[in-house]
């Protein structure tokens, strides 16, 4: 199970980098960053947002992996990783169109 959890986190990681990655070159139709040849800040509304998300996306990956943490430590009864595992799993579905995507992780 632990080399399962490490693979989807690596994998929900590697996504959000290319989230990341993409919101970063987005840019509004009016933007005056998207001509210039140098890439520099702007305000554009929608990379801050998307950017957001991905923050908000890491933040709760982080937290999870804190729970499975948590659980190996105490060596409890292992519910917290089963409901740390089905989290995972529904983040990395917005990805279920990636190659990398097993389609073990169906929820
Ligand atoms: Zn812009």
């Amino acid at each position: 199970m632990r080399t399962t959890i490490n693979y989807l986190v690596g994998f929900l990681h590697a996504r959000l980098d290319d989230d990341e990655r993409d919101a970063r070159l987005f840019h509004e139709l009016d933007c005056p960053v998207r001509t210039a040849l140098a890439p520099r800040a702007c305000w554009c509304p929608c990379p801050g947002q998307l950017l957001g998300h991905v923050d908000i996306n890491r933040s709760l990956v982080a937290r999870h992996m804190e729970r499975l943490e948590r659980e190996r430590i105490t060596q409890g009864w292992p519910s917290e990783s089963i409901r740390a595992f089905e989290c995972l799993k529904a983040m990395a579905l917005a990805y279920e169109l990636h190659p990398d995507w097993p389609d073990t992780w169906y929820p």
